[in-house]
């Protein structure tokens, strides 16, 4: 059975960990490189990108797990896990993995109470839709070369891929749609 990690430094990652369950592999909750290395693909979740970014450095995870992500360890980060792989948050000087290359705009979407339930557009896969949940969500606003569009809303991406690095500016773990960990399971 796969092994999936789901970093638990803060923020929300008992959904991920439940859907993973449903989807039938090991998860876990990770907090240090040696459980890291003991999975075969880890989700980023949503949280606070700062904090997230601050404790990867405290805990002195921050550049190996740079060198996992080049060296193939499949990631999939959503909000802030989106946030903290890209290459650039447009106004910050918050610690990013660097590994992805977007740029984004933080809490694009509005604050907390202007979050919100929606159906977003698939382009790849049998699903036409998904229900989708923005919550301080970071918009998408460059794309490098070599980033795939997974999902739009109201024409803008905000599910994307880049070989086995999948991010999403949403929450598909707060829904009932698995078709992103789905797919992030077929590239580990
Ligand atoms: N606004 C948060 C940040 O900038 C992300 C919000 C989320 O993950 N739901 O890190």
């Amino acid at each position: 059975m796969q092994k999936i990690g789901v970093l638990a430094l803060q923020g929300g990652y008992d959904p991920h960990l439940r859907m993973l369950s449903g989807l039938k592999v090991e998860a876990y909750p990770v907090k240090t490189l040696a459980e890291i290395d003991a999975v075969q693909g880890l989700i980023l979740p949503g949280g606070e990108s700062t904090t997230i970014g601050k404790l990867l450095v405290l805990q002195g995870l921050f550049s190996p797990l740079i060198e996992r992500i080049k060296a193939g360890l499949p990631v999939f980060g959503t909000c802030a896990g989106l946030i903290l792989l890209s290459k650039n948050a447009l106004g910050s000087s918050q610690p990013l993995l660097e590994v992805l290359d977007v740029d984004v705009q933080r809490n694009a979407y509005g604050r907390q109470i202007e979050s919100f339930e929606t159906q977003v557009e698939l382009l790849w896969g049998t699903q036409a839709q998904s229900s989708a949940i923005f919550i301080r969500a970071p918009q998408i606003v460059r794309l490098g070369d070599s980033v795939k569009v997974l999902a739009r809303h109201e024409g803008r991406p905000v599910a994307i891929q880049q070989g086995k690095i999948l991010a999403a500016s949403y929450h598909p773990e707060l829904t009932e749609n698995t078709a992103l960990h789905q797919l992030f399971l077929s590239l580990v």
